[in-house]
């Protein structure tokens, strides 16, 4: 397939199912106005994770890798009224961008943020969740699938961005490259998981945890 038949395809998708609302917008705006990284999910990738949402009923999700919020929006957005968001970032400045746009999203409530490296706001959390989104440094990226392969429930759902690294992962020459493809294989091969790569946009690494 060629590029300009996939950007079309995307659209298509994007327009049937993943049209940006004012408030989507206004995080995008918010992200070039404070000089963040253009690096947030596309919209029809904030579908895919709320439709795996609702597909396993998730009431409390955690997303390693806020930025603005933009992903975290979708998320939060397929929660239930009493459903919880933890998202996490090591940015103090990323945290408050997020924290405003949550607010003025209408999601404040059911959307926590916590700054300081993930892996030790991780060790904060308590209890099971359904869902386990990431989306932070790819160095990490094993160390955070085995946090959630401890704390995601029996039939919950670990999802992960960027699986394809923009293609890297078949021809890797940096460190990262090698551990999104090692986490990859890990993913494939777990006894206590059952997983794929969605082919949509950079690559949605998806495992089941199995019961
Ligand atoms: N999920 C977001 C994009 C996340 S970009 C969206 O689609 O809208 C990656 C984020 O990970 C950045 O905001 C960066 O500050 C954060 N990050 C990088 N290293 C981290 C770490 N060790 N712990 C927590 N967050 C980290
Ligand atoms: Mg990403």
């Amino acid at each position: 397939m060629t590029d300009d038949l996939r950007q079309k395809l995307d659209q298509y998708v994007a327009d049937l199912f993943a049209q940006e609302d004012d408030v989507l917008q206004h995080i995008q705006n918010e992200t070039t106005r404070h000089d963040m990284p253009a690096i947030s999910l596309r919209d029809y990738e904030g579908r895919l994770l709320q439709i795996l949402m609702l597909a396993v009923g998730a009431r409390r999700v955690v997303e390693i890798g806020t930025l603005a919020g933009y992903s975290g929006t979708w998320l939060a957005r397929a929660l239930p009224e009493d459903g919880k968001l933890y998202t996490l970032d090591i940015s103090e400045k990323h945290a408050a961008v997020a924290r405003a746009n949550f607010i003025h999203a209408g999601l404040g409530s059911r959307v926590e943020v916590l700054v300081g490296p993930a892996l030790e706001s991780l060790g904060q959390l308590e209890g099971t969740f359904d869902m386990v989104f990431i989306d932070a440094d790819k160095g990490n990226y094993p160390l955070y699938l085995d946090w959630a392969i401890n704390n995601v429930r029996p039939g919950g759902i670990i999802a992960a961005h960027n699986a394809f690294r923009g293609g890297q992962v078949v021809n890797p020459t940096t460190m990262d490259d090698r551990n999104m493809d090692r986490f990859n294989r890990t993913l494939a091969q777990h006894p206590q998981l059952e997983g794929t790569i969605i082919g949509v946009g950079d690559g949605m690494a998806v495992a089941i945890k199995r019961a």
